[in-house]
């Protein structure tokens, strides 16, 4: 799994919930190559860089060491999974912070938030500034600006070949019918 950068994290003067106890509804990350069209699969990290400058710099399997356009896809696009497409440019969400998105129960829209570094959510930009304004000295590296509450938009043509999941409580196991989502970059096929 992906764990933050433990050199640098900051003292400590907020407390530390722990962390994981809220899961992304995000099973799977994947990206669209602009060339070839191909998916490859992510992490969350890497998929939030790519995301981040996504239509100044649009993903190639060029990029990915030990890949190239010839190299059969990672995955298909069908309605195996549901797949939601994200919105491009989200800023990378600040260090200490988890920007997680969650599938609603019928599968019609997403709740997007920021898991804030003492263990808080933040739902908008109210909160970001409740957040800074208990605890100040994280102003010099969480600003506002990066915070974005935009949700991936749900490709229904894939939500209802899976009806089924919507009985699913047990979501978390199983990997197709994992929570929801695949999670895409909106990509050349909708610009
Ligand atoms: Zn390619």
């Amino acid at each position: 799994m992906v764990s933050s950068p433990a050199p640098s994290s900051p003292p400590s003067t907020v407390p530390q919930k722990k962390r994981g106890s809220t899961k992304d509804s995000i099973g799977l990350y994947a990206v669209q190559c602009y060339d070839c069209y191909k998916w490859r699969t992510t992490t969350k990290e890497e998929f939030e860089k790519i995301r981040e400058n996504f239509t100044e710099d649009p993903w190639s399997c060029s990029k990915r060491p030990d890949c190239s356009c010839n190299e059969p896809a990672d995955i298909e696009y069908d309605s195996s999974r549901v797949w939601v497409i994200d919105t491009p440019n989200i800023p990378k969400p600040p260090q200490d912070t988890e920007r997680l998105v969650i599938m609603g129960r019928d599968f019609t829209e997403m709740d997007a938030y920021y898991v804030m570094p003492n263990g808080k959510h933040a739902r908008c930009d109210a909160d970001v500034e409740k957040f800074l304004e208990a605890y100040p000295e994280y102003k010099d590296r969480i600003s506002i600006s990066s915070f974005n509450f935009a949700t991936p938009e749900i490709v229904e043509e894939t939500v209802c070949h899976n009806s089924g999941w919507k009985a699913d409580k047990t979501k978390k196991k199983g990997k197709a019918d994992a929570p929801g989502a695949k999670k895409v970059i909106k990509s050349t096929l909708s610009i």
